[in-house]
Protein backbone atom coordinates (compact mmCIF):
# COMPACT_ATOMS: atom_id res chain seq x y z
CA UNK A 1 0.00 0.00 0.00
CA UNK A 2 0.92 3.07 -0.67
CA UNK A 3 -0.33 6.81 -0.54
CA UNK A 4 -1.01 8.90 2.60
CA UNK A 5 -1.62 7.13 5.76
CA UNK A 6 -4.82 7.04 7.27
CA UNK A 7 -4.36 8.68 10.53
CA UNK A 8 -7.38 9.20 12.88
CA UNK A 9 -7.19 10.75 16.05
CA UNK A 10 -8.59 8.71 19.36
CA UNK A 11 -7.41 10.80 21.93
CA UNK A 12 -4.81 13.51 23.81
CA UNK A 13 -3.68 12.12 27.38
CA UNK A 14 -1.79 13.30 30.19
CA UNK A 15 -0.79 10.64 32.12
CA UNK A 16 1.19 7.43 30.68
CA UNK A 17 -2.08 5.32 32.82
CA UNK A 18 -4.70 7.38 31.00
CA UNK A 19 -3.68 5.57 27.30
CA UNK A 20 -5.67 2.89 25.78
CA UNK A 21 -4.25 -0.57 24.81
CA UNK A 22 -3.16 -0.87 21.09
CA UNK A 23 -1.78 -4.03 19.56
CA UNK A 24 1.28 -2.00 18.24
CA UNK A 25 2.71 1.24 18.40
CA UNK A 26 5.25 4.20 17.35
CA UNK A 27 6.08 7.18 18.42
CA UNK A 28 7.49 10.13 17.30
CA UNK A 29 9.25 12.95 19.54
CA UNK A 30 11.51 15.90 19.37
CA UNK A 31 12.23 19.09 20.60
CA UNK A 32 10.24 21.59 20.21
CA UNK A 33 9.60 23.64 16.83
CA UNK A 34 11.32 20.88 15.10
CA UNK A 35 8.66 20.29 12.89
CA UNK A 36 6.48 17.61 14.45
CA UNK A 37 3.10 18.60 14.25
CA UNK A 38 3.28 19.58 10.18
CA UNK A 39 5.38 16.02 9.86
CA UNK A 40 2.46 14.04 11.11
CA UNK A 41 -0.07 16.52 8.94
CA UNK A 42 2.23 15.71 6.00
CA UNK A 43 2.74 11.88 6.16
CA UNK A 44 -1.54 12.26 6.58
CA UNK A 45 -1.65 14.62 3.84
CA UNK A 46 -3.83 16.37 6.16
CA UNK A 47 -3.72 19.89 7.39
CA UNK A 48 -5.16 20.56 10.96
CA UNK A 49 -4.53 16.65 11.96
CA UNK A 50 -1.89 17.71 14.49
CA UNK A 51 -1.59 21.40 15.24
CA UNK A 52 0.98 23.31 14.20
CA UNK A 53 1.44 26.19 16.69
CA UNK A 54 3.22 29.15 16.64
CA UNK A 55 3.51 29.15 20.41
CA UNK A 56 5.51 26.05 21.37
CA UNK A 57 5.52 23.99 23.93
CA UNK A 58 1.70 24.78 24.46
CA UNK A 59 0.76 21.19 23.71
CA UNK A 60 1.98 18.66 26.46
CA UNK A 61 -0.09 16.00 25.75
CA UNK A 62 0.59 12.31 24.56
CA UNK A 63 -1.84 12.60 21.45
CA UNK A 64 -3.01 9.27 19.69
CA UNK A 65 -3.85 8.64 16.70
CA UNK A 66 -4.85 5.29 14.75
CA UNK A 67 -3.12 4.25 11.84
CA UNK A 68 -5.44 2.12 9.29
CA UNK A 69 -3.92 -0.77 7.60
CA UNK A 70 -4.34 -4.21 7.15
CA UNK A 71 -5.01 -5.33 11.06
CA UNK A 72 -7.87 -6.30 12.16
CA UNK A 73 -6.97 -4.08 15.34
CA UNK A 74 -5.23 -0.91 14.00
CA UNK A 75 -1.50 0.15 15.49
CA UNK A 76 -1.34 3.32 16.85
CA UNK A 77 1.21 6.66 15.95
CA UNK A 78 1.83 8.63 19.18
CA UNK A 79 2.76 12.11 19.25
CA UNK A 80 4.69 12.80 22.21
CA UNK A 81 4.93 16.01 23.30
CA UNK A 82 7.94 18.41 22.50
CA UNK A 83 10.71 19.21 24.81
CA UNK A 84 13.20 21.61 25.45
CA UNK A 85 10.91 24.60 24.52
CA UNK A 86 12.80 27.38 27.04
CA UNK A 87 9.32 29.53 28.36
CA UNK A 88 7.56 25.87 29.22
CA UNK A 89 6.48 26.22 32.76
CA UNK A 90 8.83 24.66 35.66
CA UNK A 91 6.35 22.05 35.92
CA UNK A 92 6.26 21.08 32.90
CA UNK A 93 9.76 20.78 32.26
CA UNK A 94 9.61 19.30 35.49
CA UNK A 95 7.70 16.67 34.50
CA UNK A 96 8.26 15.75 31.12
CA UNK A 97 11.11 13.22 31.29
CA UNK A 98 9.11 11.64 33.68
CA UNK A 99 6.11 11.28 31.49
CA UNK A 100 7.79 10.24 28.08
CA UNK A 101 10.62 7.98 29.80
CA UNK A 102 8.16 6.29 31.55
CA UNK A 103 6.12 6.29 28.06
CA UNK A 104 9.03 5.14 26.91
CA UNK A 105 10.09 2.16 29.26
CA UNK A 106 6.71 1.01 30.09
CA UNK A 107 5.08 0.82 27.18
CA UNK A 108 5.08 -2.86 26.15
CA UNK A 109 3.79 -2.33 22.56
CA UNK A 110 6.26 0.64 21.46
CA UNK A 111 8.10 -0.53 18.32
CA UNK A 112 9.79 2.25 17.11
CA UNK A 113 10.76 5.62 18.29
CA UNK A 114 11.26 8.32 15.61
CA UNK A 115 13.55 11.05 17.06
CA UNK A 116 12.74 14.07 15.23
CA UNK A 117 15.66 16.35 14.68
CA UNK A 118 15.96 19.64 12.99
CA UNK A 119 17.79 19.04 9.63
CA UNK A 120 18.96 22.79 9.32
CA UNK A 121 20.51 23.00 12.89
CA UNK A 122 20.78 20.02 14.42
CA UNK A 123 21.43 17.89 16.71
CA UNK A 124 20.87 20.33 19.58
CA UNK A 125 22.34 19.13 22.84
CA UNK A 126 19.21 17.78 23.96
CA UNK A 127 18.63 15.51 20.88
CA UNK A 128 22.04 13.99 21.60
CA UNK A 129 20.86 13.68 25.00
CA UNK A 130 18.01 12.16 24.21
CA UNK A 131 19.56 9.71 21.65
CA UNK A 132 21.98 9.08 24.62
CA UNK A 133 19.04 7.97 26.43
CA UNK A 134 17.47 5.67 23.98
CA UNK A 135 21.18 3.56 23.28
CA UNK A 136 21.31 3.13 26.89
CA UNK A 137 18.15 1.60 27.25
CA UNK A 138 18.02 -0.33 24.00
CA UNK A 139 14.89 1.47 22.59
CA UNK A 140 14.58 0.83 18.96
CA UNK A 141 14.61 4.10 17.30
CA UNK A 142 15.52 5.78 13.86
CA UNK A 143 16.11 9.52 13.43
CA UNK A 144 14.21 11.67 10.85
CA UNK A 145 15.62 14.96 10.30
CA UNK A 146 12.91 17.56 9.22
CA UNK A 147 13.03 20.85 7.11
CA UNK A 148 15.52 19.76 4.53
CA UNK A 149 13.98 22.34 2.39
CA UNK A 150 15.55 24.97 4.58
CA UNK A 151 18.98 23.52 3.54
CA UNK A 152 20.52 25.17 0.61
CA UNK A 153 21.37 22.58 -2.23
CA UNK A 154 24.79 23.69 -1.79
CA UNK A 155 25.22 23.09 1.87
CA UNK A 156 22.99 19.52 1.59
CA UNK A 157 26.02 17.25 1.34
CA UNK A 158 28.22 18.64 4.03
CA UNK A 159 25.22 19.30 6.57
CA UNK A 160 24.19 15.80 5.66
CA UNK A 161 27.44 14.45 7.06
CA UNK A 162 27.68 16.72 10.38
CA UNK A 163 24.04 15.86 10.97
CA UNK A 164 24.72 12.12 11.40
CA UNK A 165 28.07 12.60 12.68
CA UNK A 166 26.34 14.67 15.79
CA UNK A 167 23.84 11.74 16.04
CA UNK A 168 27.02 8.95 15.83
CA UNK A 169 25.07 7.36 12.94
CA UNK A 170 26.32 6.55 9.26
CA UNK A 171 24.67 8.86 6.39
CA UNK A 172 22.21 5.87 5.32
CA UNK A 173 20.62 5.91 8.73
CA UNK A 174 18.94 9.03 8.93
CA UNK A 175 15.92 9.99 7.09
CA UNK A 176 15.40 13.21 5.52
CA UNK A 177 12.28 14.70 5.37
CA UNK A 178 10.71 18.00 4.50
CA UNK A 179 7.04 18.61 5.07
CA UNK A 180 6.61 21.69 3.71
CA UNK A 181 8.07 20.10 0.01
CA UNK A 182 7.48 16.46 0.24
CA UNK A 183 10.94 15.29 0.53
CA UNK A 184 11.38 11.82 2.06
CA UNK A 185 7.43 11.41 3.05
CA UNK A 186 6.57 8.36 1.38
CA UNK A 187 10.10 6.86 2.77
CA UNK A 188 8.67 7.55 6.32
CA UNK A 189 5.12 6.33 5.37
CA UNK A 190 6.53 3.06 4.51
CA UNK A 191 8.54 3.17 7.70
CA UNK A 192 5.60 3.48 9.70
CA UNK A 193 3.28 1.44 7.90
CA UNK A 194 5.97 -1.16 8.54
CA UNK A 195 5.26 -1.41 11.65
CA UNK A 196 1.58 -0.23 12.16
CA UNK A 197 0.65 -0.52 8.49
P1 LIG B 1 6.35 21.14 16.40
O1 LIG B 1 6.43 22.16 17.51
O2 LIG B 1 7.49 20.21 16.43
O3 LIG B 1 5.03 20.44 16.28
O4 LIG B 1 6.59 21.96 15.04
P2 LIG B 1 5.54 22.56 13.99
O5 LIG B 1 5.07 21.52 13.05
O6 LIG B 1 4.52 23.36 14.75
O7 LIG B 1 6.51 23.50 13.15
C1 LIG B 1 7.31 24.50 13.78
C2 LIG B 1 7.65 25.55 12.73
O8 LIG B 1 8.48 24.99 11.71
C3 LIG B 1 6.42 26.12 12.01
O9 LIG B 1 6.64 27.48 11.77
C4 LIG B 1 6.38 25.32 10.71
O10 LIG B 1 5.76 26.02 9.66
C5 LIG B 1 7.88 25.12 10.44
N1 LIG B 1 8.12 23.88 9.66
C6 LIG B 1 7.69 22.64 9.96
N2 LIG B 1 8.09 21.75 9.03
C7 LIG B 1 8.78 22.45 8.10
C8 LIG B 1 9.46 22.08 6.88
O11 LIG B 1 9.50 20.92 6.44
N3 LIG B 1 10.09 23.09 6.21
C9 LIG B 1 10.08 24.38 6.65
N4 LIG B 1 10.72 25.29 5.93
N5 LIG B 1 9.46 24.75 7.79
C10 LIG B 1 8.81 23.80 8.51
Amino acid sequence: MSGPLRLTFVQSASRVDQLPDSPVEVAFVGRSNVGKSSLVNSIANRKQLARVSNTPGRTQLINLFDVEGNRSEPGTLVDLPGYGYAKASKSIRRDWPEMIEGYILERPNLAMVFVLVDGAIGPTKLDQQMLDWLRFNVVPHTVVATKFDKVKSSKRSTRKKELAAGCQLDLGDIVWVSATKGDGIDQLRSLVRDWVG
